[in-house]
This record gives C-alpha cells, structure tokens and sequence, in this order.
C-alpha cells in the first residue's frame, strides 16, 4: 500500500513511520508511506506556506498556491496513489470501518494542515475527501495523519503477525473487546477466570462473547444501540452469565 502525506513536518511522520510494525512493514515492502513537505511547492526565496485570513482574526491560513503546487508535482512525478483525504477538524469522523475501507485501496494521501487551517480552495479543488480523527483540535495534522495510517496499515494482510487478532478486536464486530490476561495466573491476590485456563475452546468463545457484550453495554451503550440491541439469545446468555458468576459456578 502506497501512502503520501503531505506535510510542513515530514520528520514527524517518518520517524513515526520508521519504528515498530509500521517500520518492519516498510522494510517488507508492505507499506510505501511518503512524507512530502508543503514547502516544497513555495514560489519565494522564503518558501512562504502560509498568510493571514481574509476577514481578519487569528493565526494564520495555509494558503493554495504552494499546497496544490506540491501535490501536483509529486502527481505528476510519482502519480496519484489513490484519493486525497485531508485532516481537518470539519471532516467525517474516521473510524474502524474507515480504516477498513481504506485498508481495501492500493494507496491514497493524506494533507496535514496547520495554524488555524488550510485555504477553501484546496478543500474544494485537489481534496476528495475530509476526515477528523475527532471531536478536539489539535495544533496539526500530523498526528490525525499517523492515526489513520496506523488504523488502515495493520488491517492490511501481512502488516501484524496474527489476522485473527484483528477479526476479534475492538469495533470490528460492533462490541468492544473481552478482558484479556496473561501469566502469572495469579498476581497479587487476583486470579485470572478458571474458565480461559480450562482448555475448552468452545466455552472460552462464548464467555469472552458473553463478556464483550457486558463491557460494551457498560462502557459503550451507543454502540449496542448502533447494532440494534442485544438478541434474546445474548439477553438469555449475559443473564446465565451473570447469574453463574454470583453462585461462582465460572470465573
Ligand atoms: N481553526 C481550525 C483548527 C485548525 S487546527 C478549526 O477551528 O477548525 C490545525 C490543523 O490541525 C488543521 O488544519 C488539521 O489539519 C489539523 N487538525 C486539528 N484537529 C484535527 C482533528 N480533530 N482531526 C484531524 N485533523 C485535525
């Protein structure tokens, strides 16, 4: 998957890039992620990037000529990998069905803004498409830029060691992942749930669904409602569940 980013800071994003399973994706050729730096399309000895807003106020825009400039070089230079999304607080919120979706592409690049934002007329001119990482403000978007590589880029075949570890996640089925463990199987007075030390795999499934639906209805009830509710058979399930660990039949 190819990925140019464009950026004021592009140390920012390679050295983030380089290190852990986005870095090893690199070295394997998985990943091609590309910072390119916004100065690069300035016209003056300053590489002036950026000038105060119309209609006054604070801070400063990033203005089109150098932005639509730099990304039109490195398109005709390397072509365009696939859509360009910039990372804006206004955009769609990104999310892990977002990230699946990108995960699906060949490639596409990411426009970082900075100060108090980036001139309408490359929103509505190169970009394809706008997304927020979500509801605050952050000084750039850099950091939005990482997420979303990070998100899409281990959804990827080949980027984490384990697949299944990502079909069983967090938001991938609707529900929040069940707790996890790992030895001792006892640490300070607490005990990891005989059941995941028991060996059965078929009633190991089921406590960890039965769990996933506790913790989401506790932590997350929009997206319990988001799936429609529980069905009688899970409502039936978390009832024996609870019920079981009371008597300390499980657990
Ligand atoms: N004045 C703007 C905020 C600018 S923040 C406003 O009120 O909307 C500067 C840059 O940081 C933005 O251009 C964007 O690229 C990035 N940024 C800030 N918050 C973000 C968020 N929640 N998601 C994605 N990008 C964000």
């Amino acid at each position: 998957m190819r990925i140019d980013v464009f950026t004021l800071f592009p140390e920012m994003i390679e050295g983030y890039v380089d290190q852990s399973i986005l870095g090893r994706a690199s070295r394997e050729h998985l990943l091609d992620v590309a910072a390119i730096d916004l100065r690069s399309g300035a016209t003056d000895d300053r590489r002036t990037v950026d000038d105060t807003p119309f209609g006054g106020g604070a801070g400063m825009v990033l203005m089109a000529e150098p932005v639509i400039r730099a990304i039109e070089e490195r398109e005709s230079s390397h072509g365009k990998p696939g859509p360009l999304i910039a990372l804006v607080p206004h955009g769609r919120r990104f999310d892990q069905a977002e990230a699946a979706r990108l995960s699906a592409l060949d490639g596409f690049s990411l426009l970082c803004g900075r100060y108090e934002g980036i001139d309408q007329r490359v929103l509505d001119g190169p970009v394809d498409d706008v997304l927020s990482i979500g509801d605050f403000v952050l000084a750039g978007g850099e950091l939005a830029a990482l997420v979303v590589i990070e998100a899409v880029a281990r959804l990827c075949p080949g980027v984490l060691g384990n697949e299944t570890s990502i079909t069983e996640e967090s938001f991938s089925s609707g529900l929040l992942e069940y707790p996890q463990w790992t030895k001792p199987a006892a640490f300070r007075g607490h005990e990891v749930p005989a059941i995941l030390r028991s060996g059965d795999h078929g009633r190991i499934a089921h406590w960890r669904h039965v769990e996933s639906l506790r913790r989401t209805i506790e932590l997350r009830p929009d997206l319990i409602q988001a799936r429609g509710g529980l069905t009688e058979q899970e409502q039936r399930d978390l009832e024996e569940h609870l019920r079981m660990e009371s008597t300390g039949e499980t657990g």
